[in-house]
């Protein structure tokens, strides 16, 4: 598989950011991405992205 984010068509400079339409790996809501999923590795909502992240203070 080629995961090169060079070069691929979009500028990610400057401009709209563009949103994906995704389903939440986790809680299966629909929910949009800043970034284009690459099918290799799951998706999440905010909320479930949030929550996976580890807590440390
Ligand atoms: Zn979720």
């Amino acid at each position: 598989m080629y995961r090169d984010n060079r070069g691929g068509g979009g500028g990610y400079d400057r401009g709209p950011r563009e949103m994906h339409k995704v389903t939440c790996a986790e809680c299966g809501k629909e929910t949009e991405v800043p970034f284009k999923p690459d099918g290799t590795r799951p998706v999440y909502c905010r909320d479930c992205y949030q929550k996976r992240k580890p807590k440390r203070f």
